[in-house]
């Protein structure tokens, strides 16, 4: 009898290729991107004390208290799958004394992060996120910065139609007295809110206000808004004038908080773009200047987001052309002396920073047309004995059809000059 299959556990996906290609130029577009900003990358393990999101994240937040997976080891060590990144981050910044001076970190990340949710389309329980944090981060002129990033990130990522949208939870007085407005007023409603909301009003007021609940929205809607002291209300203001300034467009949203004990300051979320619902959030962050001291660091700042890698890639669309930069290579009449060949034009190809990509199962040229049409190249390169003979290699441009067959010196110049054209227009 056959034996069952095994199947994978829900909400996680195996991802090869051809897929696989599209996250590969997503993580080295993100990779350049925050290199060219001068971030560097942050690596941290997969778990952690349960105990780093319990006191960071918060113990009432639906993360913690709802979808962490969460487990004691052998060792009777209470342990957690992260469920994000930020408090890892802070964590690694004091664990290593990265922190101990002045200087302001800039790190950039990438990988998986684990929750126990429903999984639905852009919703995963083993889920990918890539961010950034900026720690001891100067107020307003970071905060414009990862705003700034963000918008440059995801027009790079080929993003269009994303809207940021912005809040301001004050100073440590203005959440305070922000939180006791709303404690009244959501205590009158009470018996009108969710289970989930009866809770969070006991917890953490300012959590009701992200409710999804249709039941819930009435009340959140002429629920009071934040009202900020002079100071962060300057604040906020700088933060708005200067992307305005950079013709970034942003909208204020008064009731806008994030699902994590966290922030403070400036908060936003960035929504929609492609097959993605106008309400999916593809990334959230803002500032969160009392979690370094809150997990034993000192005074730091801090300020970041982190965007969906599942939901970037439904932002961007089918449309989307991974494969621009590269060349496919066609080998007609494959044996050793072809193969040999290919070889010397693979490093040629590396050398003028080109990446070549080949399907070993097309056999025949009208096979291979079909296959680097569909990987959305520019230039086919073909090789088979009468080039190898000649040491000359035909490149075929697919956009207009034409095609030349070019000396051993004259096809890289011909190519790089070709990318250059592309890049500089
Ligand atoms: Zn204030
Ligand atoms: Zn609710």
């Amino acid at each position: 009898m056959a034996q069952q299959v095994i199947q994978r556990l829900k909400g996680t996906a195996d991802i090869f290729s051809p897929e696989a290609e599209r996250w590969q130029w997503i993580e080295e577009c993100t990779r350049h991107f925050f290199e060219a900003y001068g971030f560097g990358e942050v690596r941290t393990p997969l778990i952690e004390p349960l105990e780093l999101f319990v006191r960071s994240v918060g113990e009432g937040s639906d993360i913690v208290h709802k979808q962490m997976y969460a487990f004691e080891d052998r060792g009777g060590r209470q342990i957690a799958l992260r469920p994000e990144m930020t408090a890892s981050v802070a964590r690694c910044a004091i664990e290593n004394g990265l922190l101990r001076k002045e200087k302001t970190l800039r790190f950039f990340y990438q990988g998986p992060m684990f929750r126990a949710e429903r999984p639905q389309k852009g919703r995963q329980r083993q889920f990918h996120q890539l961010g950034a944090e900026i720690l001891n981060a100067k107020p307003v002129e970071a905060d414009i910065e990862i705003l700034l990033l963000i918008d440059g990130l995801f027009r790079s990522l080929k993003i269009s139609g994303f809207t940021i949208r912005v809040n301001h939870l004050g100073c440590a007085d203005d959440r305070g007295s922000f939180q006791e407005k709303l404690r009244d007023y959501f205590s009158g409603t009470r018996d009108a809110l969710c289970e989930d909301c009866r809770f969070r009003t006991d917890r953490n007021v300012l959590r009701v206000l992200d409710c999804k609940m249709p039941s819930c929205q009435p009340l959140i809607e002429k629920a009071p808004a934040i009202r900020l002291c002079p100071r962060c209300e300057d604040e906020y203001g700088k933060i708005r004038d200067e992307l305005k300034a950079r013709n970034i467009e942003i909208q204020c949203l008064p009731r806008l908080v994030r699902g994590l004990d966290y922030y403070t300051g400036l908060v936003f979320e960035v929504n929609g773009g492609g097959a993605l619902g106008a309400q999916d959030a593809i990334a959230a962050g803002g500032r969160y200047d009392e979690l370094i001291r809150s997990l034993g660091g000192n005074d730091a700042g801090a300020v970041g987001f982190a965007a969906g890698v599942e939901r970037i890639l439904l932002a961007q669309g089918e449309s989307q052309c991974p494969g621009e930069d590269d060349v496919y290579a066609a080998i007609l009449d494959r044996n050793f002396e072809t193969e040999r060949y290919y070889g010397e034009v693979i490093d040629k190809l590396y050398k003028i920073g080109r990446r070549v990509r080949r399907d070993v199962s097309a056999k025949t040229l009208r096979d291979h047309f079909a296959k680097a049409e569909k990987t959305g190249v520019r230039y086919m390169l073909i090789l088979g004995e009468k080039e190898v003979k000649t040491r000359s290699v035909t490149v075929k441009d697919l956009k207009s059809k034409s095609q030349k067959e070019l000396s051993w010196e004259e096809w890289p110049v011909f190519l790089t000059r070709e990318f250059l054209k592309g890049e500089v227009k």
